[in-house]
Order: C-alpha cells, then structure tokens, then sequence
C-alpha cells in the first residue's frame, strides 16, 4: 500500500489511459518521465509500472520498474486487461499503433496461452483426419 495519494499528470490521455508528455524531444508517458527525473534512466527491457492502477498517476512513489511479463502478470492480476476487452478491439482492427498491437496480441497469448494451444492441437487433428479422409 501506498502511503501517499496520486498525483496525476495533465493532459489529454492516449489510447492505453497515459498521458504522454516530451523529454529531450521524444514522447513518452508522463509517468516515465517522472520516474527518469526522480530515479534516472530505465533500463532496457523494464517499464514503469503503477503500484496504484492509475495510469494518470506520476507521484513517484507509486511507480516501480517491472519487466513487460511482469507488466501483463500485474494486469491480470488486477483483472484491467480482461480477453473480453482484448478480442473486439483485434478484430475492430482499433490498433493503430504497431508496437502497443504487439503487445496486446502478447498480452491476450498469455492470458489464453492453453486455450489458443488447444486449438492449434484440434486444428492438427483435423487437418490429419481430412488427409486421410482424401487419400
Ligand atoms: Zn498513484
């Protein structure tokens, strides 16, 4: 838990729920730049994540560095990225941006990770029954 209350950033929120602001000429969430300010450069390969759910939120003692696994496992377990909400948004082809598409896609294979195997197994199975159906 969280001793202090949040502090969120101004400004109009992109598609995820951040709020992108620019430092040194790039633009990235405004809770990254309030973490590099404080705490200086993240790492390759780790995001800033939020102890408090708010993607608003820039108070740095709610930001924590995690990996993007542990970005998605954190989702999950605060039930915020459910599949139900993934699936339209695929199909709508609602994702513009290349690389949050990725991550959605990635995000909604780990959470479906035993249901999309069996059905790749169920396709095999078939696709070998039609064959032998045929020859
Ligand atoms: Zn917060």
């Amino acid at each position: 838990m969280t001793t202090t209350v949040c502090v969120e950033a101004t400004g109009a929120t992109n598609n995820s729920g951040y709020v992108s602001t620019r430092l040194d000429g790039k633009r990235i969430g405004a809770h990254r730049a309030a973490y590099i300010k404080a705490f200086g450069e993240i790492p390759l390969g780790q995001y800033v994540l939020h102890k408090c759910d708010n993607r608003k939120c820039i108070n740095t003692e709610h930001l924590f560095l995690g990996t993007q696994a542990e970005n998605i496992q954190d989702m999950v377990a605060k039930g915020r990225q459910a599949t139900e909400e993934l699936l339209p948004q695929w199909k709508g082809g609602v994702w513009k941006d290349k690389e949050q598409r990725l991550a959605k896609m990635k995000a909604y294979y780990a959470l479906n990770r035993e249901r999309i195997q069996a059905q790749q197994k169920e396709y095999r199975l078939t696709y070998k029954r039609k064959k032998k159906e045929i020859t």
